[in-house]
């Protein structure tokens, strides 16, 4: 069960990239930062369960990073063997950057066939990479999932805003981080999210703030940024986020 003193949820962390990830889960505790710890391949699973086992704020999710598809399509089958084991999942998705366009066929595979087993299992969150794929993730949601069973989280979306319209039909919560906020495109994408679909993430460690590395109670100003753009009262959108937080969480038994 999750801590019901949080102050703030990151939706999507690299716990296991950060130089001291048992110091960072140590430090979410004290910070009381609930934070969704994404993984990259499923071998990384094993080690994020020992590092979170104990923690109340800090939960491992199941991933397969569309980047790393090429060099490790073999790991599905033991990513689909753990599944029943995590109700959290990520990173997965599409990456359609030109650099990783050899793998899309292999990427539709593996997103495919974690969608359908997160879908049959049921209860799932799923914190999803679209880079250059918005409408490529969004079709594949629509067509093998639906809202009552799994619950989508677009990190770091940077597609259109009739994609973004699209995701919301489906159910598609979104994860802002603090870089976004730094584009015009992301001010203007951030603008139209429903509120009662907004989460933060940091996707720390590939995100800054004031020059350092970012870390999850970076969020709680993250909130602020967002409520300054949308010239919202601060305290009634840190509110707002941390109810659709206990919301998503509970989604997922937490
Ligand atoms: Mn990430």
């Amino acid at each position: 069960m999750i801590a019901d003193d949080i102050r703030g949820a990151d939706f999507h962390c690299h716990v296991d990239l950060d130089r001291d990830p048992a110091a960072l889960v140590e430090a979410c505790e004290r910070e009381r930062i609930a934070t969704i710890a994404v993984t990259t391949t499923p071998k990384a699973w094993p080690h994020n369960q020992q590092w979170m086992r104990q923690s109340r704020y800090v939960y491992p999710a199941l991933g397969l990073h569309p980047e790393l598809v090429a060099e490790r399509y073999a790991e599905l089958d033991l990513l689909e063997r753990l599944l029943p084991e995590s109700r959290l999942v990520g990173e997965v998705g599409l990456d359609g950057s030109r650099k990783h366009a050899a793998s899309m066929p292999r990427q539709k595979e593996v997103f495919g066939r974690v969608l359908s087993a997160a879908q049959s299992l049921g209860g799932r969150v799923v914190t999803i990479h679209s880079r250059r794929a918005a409408n490529d993730v969004i079709t594949m949601l629509e067509a093998l999932t639906t809202p009552d069973k799994l619950l989508p989280i677009l990190h770091w979306f940077s597609g259109s805003i009739a994609s973004a319209r699209k995701a919301i039909a489906c159910g598609c919560y979104f994860s802002v981080n603090a870089n976004m906020l730094e584009t015009e495109t992301g001010r203007t994408l951030v603008g139209s999210i429903p509120l009662d679909r907004l989460l933060m993430e940091t996707d720390a460690p590939f995100t800054s703030t004031a020059g350092r590395i970012s870390a999850p109670w970076d969020v709680i100003q993250t909130c602020d940024g967002v409520a300054r753009l949308l010239a919202a009262d601060a305290a009634v959108l840190r509110t707002t986020v941390a109810q659709n937080s206990k919301r998503v969480l509970a989604f997922a038994g937490l």
